[in-house]
């Protein structure tokens, strides 16, 4: 497969274009640094002063109690002086060390909290179909982080609500100076992977004996459309507004409120200092059906931001990578077992979906990865 001579991203990239430059993620990463900073965070003042109220909440803030929603709830109450209401959509796959880290942090930072989990047999449904159909068996996560607090903003009347990371972090749908919306449009290109409620309700209960309707998916759909814009909901991205600058606010987060990092599973921890996607016990199975169909996974992400924090040079990713991408996680059994699968069909539907060039070289003996210390926390079917 070619690869970034900068950054060392392959080609099976969601939009990479090669340039003379590198490629056009590395290229928009550094873009993003020299960003006029000064001015977006006047733009951010601005906007919060509208917003900040005499009654109820100022904002609504998605929370996962990673590294990244941990410090968007800090920045917000320390920095922007607002009472967020701090809402968690509970996937399913929470580990020990994050519930730990947010028991610790909510306590001690001081706001109201809401968690809410969707009805698990339909989350099995969900994963299944999203799984068969795209590959990919987040859909109900993909949707529900973002209508769900959509849907309170509505209710609520809390019309301001922070995101953190900017979709042109990961991908070039956007432009890395851009102010992106959390908007009908973008819901239904990048959250539902094209698949709409409607769509999904159709599809589970043509699989399934048991039967779904479309009440069932309302926390996975986005808000009405009216209302949303009657009530002038705006969703933005802190990341758009302030530097997003991963290795400072982890430093924060940890000091303030003593979060911790945590293990990867199939990710060297020298290739996660910052503790990204620890939050979820699935994560471990994502990337390895991303590697099924990429011929990459998070080692290869996360070592080319490395690369370009100047943490480690592209020979050291390029050592890395080649030892550890491809590796069976632990995690697949469990994820197998929450939908009912067998490995074969597994195996089937990654291979047809195999983006070009990559293809997986089905004779080699993958090793199995190593399991993390929590895996037999994890809640299992079986
Ligand atoms: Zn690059």
């Amino acid at each position: 497969m070619k690869t970034c001579k900068k950054c060392n991203l392959p080609e099976t990239y969601e939009t990479i274009v090669f340039n003379e430059n590198g490629c056009n993620i590395c290229v928009g990463t550094n873009k993003y640094k020299n960003i006029d900073w000064a001015e977006n965070k006047k733009k951010l003042l601005n906007l919060v002063n509208k917003y900040k109220s005499q009654k109820g909440y100022d904002c609504i803030i998605p929370f996962s109690g990673g590294k990244d929603s941990t410090f968007q709830v800090h920045y917000a109450v320390k920095e922007l002086k607002l009472k967020p209401l701090v809402v968690r959509f509970n996937h399913g796959f929470l580990r020990p060390k994050i519930n730990s880290n947010t028991e610790r942090f909510l306590k001690k930072i001081g706001v109201d909290f809401i968690d809410f989990s969707p009805n698990w047999k339909i989350v099995r449904f969900l994963m299944e179909e999203s799984f068969r159909r795209k590959g990919d068996f987040c859909w109900h996560c993909h949707t529900g982080i973002f209508a769900y607090p959509l849907r309170l903003a509505v209710s609520f009347n809390v019309p301001l609500v922070i995101y953190g990371e900017p979709q042109s972090f990961h991908s070039q749908y956007y432009n890395v100076d851009e102010f992106e919306k959390e908007n009908i449009e973008k819901f239904e290109m990048l959250r539902t992977l094209g698949i709409s409620a409607e769509d999904m309700v159709g599809m589970v209960n043509e699989r399934q004996d048991e039967k779904i309707s479309l009440r069932d998916l309302e926390p996975f759909s986005f808000p009405d459309e009216k209302e949303f814009i009657e009530k002038k909901i705006l969703p933005i991205n802190l990341g758009n507004y302030i530097k997003w600058d991963v290795k400072s606010q982890v430093e924060i987060i940890k000091d303030l409120y003593g979060w911790e990092t945590d293990e990867l599973e199939g990710v060297p921890d020298e290739l996660n200092p910052y503790g990204s996607k620890i939050e979820c016990f699935m994560q471990g199975t994502r990337d390895y059906i991303k590697y099924l169909k990429r011929g990459f996974s998070r080692i290869t992400q996360n070592s080319s931001q490395l690369i370009n924090d100047g943490v480690i040079s592209i020979e050291q990713a390029k050592k890395i990578t080649e030892a550890n991408e491809g590796q069976i996680p632990p995690s697949l059994d469990i994820f197998l077992d929450f939908i009912n699968m067998d490995k074969k069909d597994f195996y089937e539907i990654c291979e047809s979906m195999e983006v070009y060039p990559h293809k997986r070289d089905k004779k080699k003996n993958y090793k199995i990865s190593k399991k993390t210390s929590d895996f037999d926390k994890w809640f299992k079917v079986k």
